[in-house]
């Protein structure tokens, strides 16, 4: 069975005390409601180390917003796979459009942030999305092919396998208040399953969970997770405030 995950991606928002609180409160709330799908949180590196203590003993995944390409080095200001899991952080987004648009990530690179995690016995959630003109031209099937596709093609299979996310994040409805349509996600989910089975195979497709990504809120959730390859979501803004994310988690049956 694939996992259902609600992801909450907090991007540069919160100082530590802000973020220690939201995620002691959503902690609270999981041990009490125990919901169906597992939840993740996405803090700034900085609270990586105390949050992974503050949240010992949940069942709260804490999980890095990005990773660098290099193993270690002269890299300024980068932190590594390696940095990452010595602090308990086995998990990290990729490949977000924010990186892409403000850092000129390409998919070639993306690929080698998923290889150096995947050395360290961790892994990936990787994002990938077409623009507003790429889905006004009919290219939204083509670009988001070549952003799985590139990523992917030299991981091996085995390791997708255990442990591959791919968030569909269409960058048009990042942010915006404007949610894709729940057939447009699903015609898209299954067109990145799809790929996925080509490239490595059927049962890492199968295996594959997908997250839908863009103005997810408490009520558009339930008919996005009601289409059959959407396994759950990766939330920004609402992530933020505890009300409208802990109603998208129960949202995920
Ligand atoms: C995101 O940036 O990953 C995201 C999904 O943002 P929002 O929910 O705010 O659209």
């Amino acid at each position: 069975m694939r996992r259902k995950i609600v992801a909450a991606n907090w991007k540069m928002n919160l100082t530590l005390p802000q973020a220690k609180e939201l995620a002691l409160r959503l902690n609270t709330w999981v041990k009490i409601h125990k919901p169906v799908a597992e939840v993740f949180i996405a803090p700034s590196h900085l609270y990586l180390e105390q949050m992974n203590k503050d949240l010992r003993n949940s069942s709260i995944t804490i999980v890095s917003q990005n990773v660098s390409a290099m193993p270690n080095g002269a890299y300024t200001g980068d932190v590594s796979a390696e940095q990452l899991l010595s602090v308990g952080t086995k998990t990290s987004i990729v490949g977000h459009s924010e990186r892409r648009a403000y850092h000129h990530e390409v998919n070639k690179y993306i690929g080698k942030k998923i290889t150096h995690l995947y050395e360290n016995q961790m892994s990936p959630i990787l994002c990938v999305g077409e623009k507003l003109e790429d889905r006004e031209s009919g290219k939204h099937f083509d670009v988001v092919r070549e952003m799985v596709s590139v990523a992917l093609e030299r991981q091996s299979s085995e390791n997708l396998k255990q442990n591959l996310i791919v968030a569909y994040e269409p960058v048009w409805a990042i942010g915006t208040g404007k949610n894709a349509a729940p057939d447009q996600v699903q015609e898209m989910h299954s067109f990145i399953r799809k790929i996925i089975g080509e490239q490595h195979g059927l049962q890492v497709a199968h295996n594959t969970t997908i997250l839908y990504g863009g103005s997810v809120n408490a009520g558009n959730a339930s008919d996005l997770f009601d289409q059959f390859d959407v396994d759950g979501a990766l939330v920004g803004g609402a992530s933020l405030d505890f009300d409208e994310f802990t109603a998208i988690i129960s949202a995920r049956k």
